[in-house]
């Protein structure tokens, strides 16, 4: 469950948790049109506070929004100062940020082009997204019956709210038959994502994730674990895989701002590697909290402080 906070801030000002409520005509809740991102802030070593590269965030928040012919109200540095005042009228340190555009009511019917289109701005505490055991020992994952969205459809570049009903069967699915998360293949057969987690697979210390041009969301934590890497020289690349050479990894690994780096370690009932977090994962997770925690001094301008 979500816990309440005090403020939300909504189309430019401060509300009430319990007041952030919106009208029943509201388009986007008929024909699921709508924008979102999610963001972690975390406290540095330093005892200040950062988004973790917030501006990427409401880039992306911005561009999605444009690719589904919407016109982004905020600017990306309106949106940066109105969640730093969130995160202080709120007085947290370390959270979770949901950007949110949605069109509100007027017309019906799927133009409805003239409709207002509104921006908020949700903070929340959220732990660890597949839980902590799982962030720690690594999780059970199954390969969907539901395919990834694939090109032209739907535009798989955005994270649009009506993207998600695909990723929530595929969760749903997986949940109900005892696991913790799905992985998804796009229609080619092509291992594409996890419902909401890109995937990384190692084998003989090289690293392979599906490329930026797969159909799956181009996650930030993504690039961010992609640049990681390079620093360190270690083998990286971007290419197609198949569902079968994931059942004979090494080592597998999500990576989502929810799900930060979180260990895989069994598919479709087959141990990966020998069932815990290999050493090349968990390198790559504390590299990933060094950088977030700003003990990373190259990727310093990753963080949004304050
Ligand atoms: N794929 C999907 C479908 C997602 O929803 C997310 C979460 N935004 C990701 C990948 C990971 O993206 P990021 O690292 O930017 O959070």
């Amino acid at each position: 469950m979500v816990q309440k906070v005090e403020k939300i801030w909504m189309d430019g000002k401060f509300v009430n948790w319990d007041d952030a409520n919106v009208h029943i005509l509201t388009h986007t809740l008929h024909y699921g049109l709508g924008i979102f991102e999610g963001v972690r802030c975390y406290k540095l070593h330093d005892g200040r506070s950062g988004f973790f590269r917030l501006r990427d965030h409401l880039r992306r928040f911005n561009d999605s929004a444009k690719m589904y012919w919407l016109k982004p109200i905020y600017s990306i540095d309106e949106l940066v100062k109105n969640s730093i005042e969130l995160y202080h009228q709120n007085k947290m340190k370390e959270g979770y940020l949901r950007p949110l555009m949605y069109i509100g009511s007027g017309a019906m019917g799927l133009h409805a082009i003239d409709n207002p289109l509104h921006t908020s701005l949700i903070a929340w505490e959220w732990g660890k997204y597949l839980g902590d055991d799982g962030f720690k020992n690594g999780i059970r994952a199954k390969i969907s019956s539901i395919s990834r969205l694939r090109p032209n459809i739907n535009f798989v570049k955005a994270k649009a709210g009506g993207n998600y009903p695909n990723s929530i069967l595929a969760k749903r699915e997986a949940m109900q038959d005892g696991y913790h998360e799905a992985i998804m293949l796009d229609t080619d057969g092509y291992v594409a994502e996890a419902s909401g987690e890109n995937i990384f697979v190692i084998r003989d210390g090289i690293v392979r994730t599906p490329p930026a041009t797969a159909s799956i969301l181009n996650g930030i934590t993504r690039d961010s674990v992609i640049q990681l890497l390079r620093d360190d020289n270690i083998p990286l690349r971007e290419e197609k895989i198949l569902r079968e050479e994931l059942y004979v990894a090494d080592e597998i690994f999500f990576t989502g701002t929810a799900a930060e780096v979180t260990p895989v370690r069994e598919i479709d009932h087959h141990m990966i590697g020998d069932g815990k977090p290999g050493p090349i994962t968990t390198h790559v997770k504390e590299l990933f909290f060094d950088a977030v925690r700003g003990k990373i001094a190259k990727h310093h301008e990753w963080l949004e402080i304050f």
